[in-house]
């Protein structure tokens, strides 16, 4: 299940210290919108084997005092709101000042747990210091230092205590459950036209599910014959106007309904192309390992010849890489074209991302491709590969075995993840590889 904790706090506080020492410098994720938020970051990241989403909620750039306040509140306010848990941060060496007081007064009214985090206690003077943050009146406090990582084991300790126990094999589609797609994508892409435009036909809707969680709707549609739920975010944003300008709030929104997702439908605005956003929720998807298709939407407006939609695939793939093996569909929500064929490739998808390759099958293809071009030799070893088996995992894996399974490089796996995608249908379902030792 999904699970995010939002880190909130003054500009300057260190942050994003933190943020990259939990992602342990895998920053995957880097958001920068500039003049709006200082790069505003998010990832997924795990601690005593629990699987979290990880928001910084950045900084505003003060333009004058006030705004700066004001935006920042706003910040705390969808924290509390859209996340699950929140670290407080705070820094020992400025001590207590008026904004964090006044960030103090909206998270006492929370009623999600809060995480005292007093920064910047690099040594035992400033712990002297940092003990004024006891007046605060906080339960859970934790004094720690971002830089060298000291007592942020703690603080993860006590955060993954409350996430309840991963549910991976829970959350993997069982019989009889039916797919659940995602529609996500930047504001004004044309999600909500989307949705309407499947609305819009005859007896589409089947039954909204009630009490699937506080922030979505699922929607069972029955379309073209063709049963799936719709996870309906789009909808719910625009009930309220003074979040709906807020890019924070798509996102942590977007995130949820691709932790709840099968397939994510990315939807992409034709006329503006892929934004550097776009490109980061598709890996984020990626490494969610959820199923992925994309959706250019508004290809009404695209100025067309023959070969626009082929060059504009080979763009788009160019900035997706190196995850290219995804399909692509142009769209138009307004005219309804292609709607049947996204439903389709969603569902193809999803069929892609339960594949159960046999033994007997992975390993004719697969030692054809290792006879076909030998990893090089390491050290002056050979290295061989006997057999591979696909794992009963969620996400396809496979498991390679060899003799020196540490020594496979990143260029061999590549290899042998583009034998497996041309040998087997994954169009869209990001795989895993291991090497073990045989
Ligand atoms: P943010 O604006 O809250 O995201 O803060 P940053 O993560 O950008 O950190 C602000 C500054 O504080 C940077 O210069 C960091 O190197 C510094 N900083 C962060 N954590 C620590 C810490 O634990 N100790 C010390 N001494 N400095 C820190
Ligand atoms: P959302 O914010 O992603 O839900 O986007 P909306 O569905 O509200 O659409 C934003 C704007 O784009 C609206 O003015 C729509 O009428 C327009 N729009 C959406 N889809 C299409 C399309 O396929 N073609 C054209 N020309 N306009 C579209």
């Amino acid at each position: 299940m999904s699970y995010t904790v939002a880190i909130v706090g003054r500009p300057n506080v260190g942050k994003s210290t933190l943020f990259n020492r939990l992602l342990e410098q895998r920053k995957a994720i880097v958001d920068d919108i500039s003049g709006v938020t200082r790069d505003r970051q998010y990832g997924v990241t795990d601690w005593n084997g629990k699987t979290f989403n990880v928001i910084d909620t950045g900084g505003f750039v003060p333009d004058t005092e006030d705004i700066f306040e004001t935006e920042i509140r706003k910040q705390v306010r969808i924290a509390i709101d859209e996340a699950d848990a929140l670290i407080f941060m705070t820094d020992a060496a400025v001590g207590i000042t008026d904004l964090d007081e006044s960030m103090v007064a909206l998270l006492r009214r929370s009623d999600k747990p809060v995480f005292l985090a007093v920064n910047k206690v690099d040594n035992p003077e400033r712990m002297f210091l940092a003990s004024e943050f006891y007046s605060l009146g906080f339960e859970n406090i934790y004094f720690l230092s971002s830089m060298s990582g000291s007592g942020t084991g703690e603080l993860l300790d006590a955060i993954t205590e409350l996430i309840p126990k991963d549910k991976e094999e829970d959350e993997n589609t069982k019989e009889g459950e039916l797919p659940k797609f995602a529609i996500i994508g930047q504001p004004n892409v044309g999600k909500s036209s989307l949705l309407n435009a499947m609305i819009g036909e005859e007896r589409t809707i089947v039954s909204e599910i009630a009490g699937t969680t506080r922030d979505s709707i699922h929607t069972h549609y029955n379309l073209y014959n063709k049963e799936f739920i719709l996870i309906d975010t789009a909808g719910l944003r625009k009930k309220n106007k003074e979040k709906e300008d807020l890019e924070f709030y798509s996102v942590i929104r977007a995130i949820r309904a691709m932790d709840e997702a099968d397939v994510c439908l990315l939807l992409i605005d034709a006329t503006k192309g892929i934004t550097a956003q776009d490109v980061n929720i598709f890996s984020l998807a990626t490494r969610k390992g959820k199923g992925i298709a994309v959706l250019v939407n508004k290809w009404d407006l695209a100025e067309k010849n023959t070969n626009t939609a082929r060059d504009y695939e080979k763009q788009l793939k160019e900035k997706l890489a190196p995850f290219t093996d995804v399909p692509v569909i142009f769209i138009s929500a307004k005219e309804k074209t292609r709607i049947f064929k996204a439903i389709e490739v969603a569902l193809e998808v999803y069929d892609s991302r339960h594949i159960k390759i046999t033994t007997s099958k992975l390993n004719e293809a697969m030692l054809k491709a290792v006879e076909a071009y030998h990893a090089p030799v390491v050290r002056g070893h050979p290295l061989r590969i006997k057999y591979v088996t696909q794992l009963p995992t969620v996400v396809p894996s496979f498991a390679f075995f060899c003799n020196y399974p540490d020594d496979v490089k990143p260029a061999y796996r590549n290899y042998l993840e583009n034998q497996l995608r041309s040998n087997f249908k994954l169009s869209g379902v990001p795989i895993r590889i291991y090497f073990r030792k045989k």
